[in-house]
């Protein structure tokens, strides 16, 4: 009885498959796929196109329909994915030669409104990072906020207004439970080194992703320094406009516009103080609103809820091209970086992470030291050691490696950190 069902079960799928993989099943499907097409009902017409190409791959015909159908249809995140793979495909022949032309056009009118924007720069590496937008509002903490004068406070939440009144859907709660925080605003002590021959080198705030392993964006950290090195404190302008750009990386901007006008711009050492922060308050431009738009509108590689996924969100590799391009993109950005800001280590350190992501570990490794050599942060000597031993991790050099891991623990003991050495420790076995 039992041997019977298994032959019976069997001829079910040879069967099966003989039907999808013969060219009856080919021309059958698409025939029907054709109909469909020629009814204009091209979201229906769709998967019969696959059935066909399942069964034959390199039909011609129903390649070149099925890139027709597709440019035809509407143009949802599984459409764009389905062209984009057209026009990537390996076999080259007139169908992909005219998914790239539709491809194209397909960006051009998604981008219709926002294509005036610094997308490139605002991924980070290969990745999109943003926030589900089912999350908003944000919750923000501010941590001691008696360390500062009271119109630093409400001077940030100066700035969050803005970035709401300007794009109608990012929007900030404040709440005192540190621990549910996703934006954590804290106060601190500039360095003490900020100063050298008379020349103070020094931001106001910066802003660091908090990320897990798994790729969860757990937390935004805020932090502006209390006073100049001088020991002043900023003036309530300095901290509006630093708190309107701060919380543009805090939603996920994560690289820098290269146009003076846009608040997400990053500022030339010899200008820092005089222009941008002391003349006027700023306002977000065109551009960053744009930008922020597009980056809320592509599926997001890192964010704080995992697998978000929308037919009404946008393929990443439509928008930025594929890996080489973006890092490529990467590369010129953070180049340019170092020319505007040759002091600061963070340049070299970005610079290295993309030295990583192409698999160049000895160009990472050089750019590490010209990091290390302009480190003077804790927080910046921390990330050094840490990337040193990742690279090392990665070129399998496990002694180098636990040693830099071993001296980024002895100064800040996190979570990452621990991770880290236990995975080359695993690797060691
Ligand atoms: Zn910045």
């Amino acid at each position: 009885m039992r041997r019977r069902f298994l032959l019976f079960l069997f001829l079910i799928v040879l069967v099966f498959a003989l039907f999808y993989k013969s060219p009856f099943s080919a021309m059958y499907n698409y025939n029907k796929a054709k109909a469909l097409y020629t009814q204009g009902q091209y979201e229906q017409a769709i998967p019969y196109f696959e059935r066909s190409l399942f069964a034959d791959p390199r039909g011609i015909l129903a390649r070149f329909y099925y890139v027709l159908t597709l440019s035809k249809a509407k143009p949802v995140y599984s459409v764009q994915k389905k062209l984009y793979d057209m026009a990537n495909s390996k076999i080259n022949d007139e169908a992909s030669k005219y998914a790239k032309v539709q491809l194209m056009y397909m960006k051009y009118n998604l981008l219709d409104g926002i294509e005036n924007n610094y997308i490139y720069n605002a991924s980070m590496g290969n990745d999109i990072l943003r926030w589900d937008i089912k999350s908003f509002p944000l919750k923000v903490y501010f941590d001691n906020p008696t360390l500062v004068p009271d119109y630093y406070v409400s001077s940030i939440k100066n700035a969050m207004i803005q970035w709401t009144n300007h794009t109608n859907f990012v929007k900030f709660s404040i709440i005192n439970e540190p621990s549910q925080a996703d934006i954590y605003i804290s106060f601190k002590d500039i360095q003490k080194d900020a100063c050298e021959n008379g020349v103070c080198k020094y931001a106001v705030a910066y802003t660091e992703p908090e990320i897990s392993k798994d790729k969860i964006l757990k937390k935004m950290n805020l932090t502006f320094y209390k006073t100049n090195p001088r020991g002043e404190n900023f003036s309530a302008r300095e901290v509006f406009n630093t708190a309107l750009h701060e919380l543009g990386h805090t939603l996920g901007i994560m690289g820098h516009s290269e146009n003076p006008n846009d608040v997400m711009y990053s500022i030339k050492e010899s200008d820092y103080m005089l222009d941008f922060f002391k003349s006027e308050d700023q306002a977000l431009s065109a551009r960053d609103l744009k930008t922020l738009v597009l980056l809320y509108r592509i599926e997001p590689t890192i964010s704080n809820t995992k697998n978000q996924h929308s037919e009404t969100f946008y393929y990443a590799p439509l928008v930025l091209g594929n890996d080489d391009l973006r890092l490529q993109k990467k590369l010129d950005e953070y180049r340019k970086y170092i020319q505007l800001y040759p002091h600061m280590a963070s340049g070299y350190i970005n610079l290295a992470s993309v030295y990583g992501d192409l698999g160049d570990f000895d160009s990472a490794l050089k750019a590490l030291n010209d990091a290390e050599a302009r480190a003077n942060t804790t927080d910046e000597r921390y990330l050094v050691l840490y990337n040193k031993a990742i690279t090392y991790y990665n070129k399998q050099e496990i002694t180098k490696a636990l040693e830099c891991a071993q001296k980024a623990q002895s100064i800040k003991d996190d979570n990452n950190v621990r991770d880290l050495i236990s995975d080359i420790e695993n690797l060691n076995k």
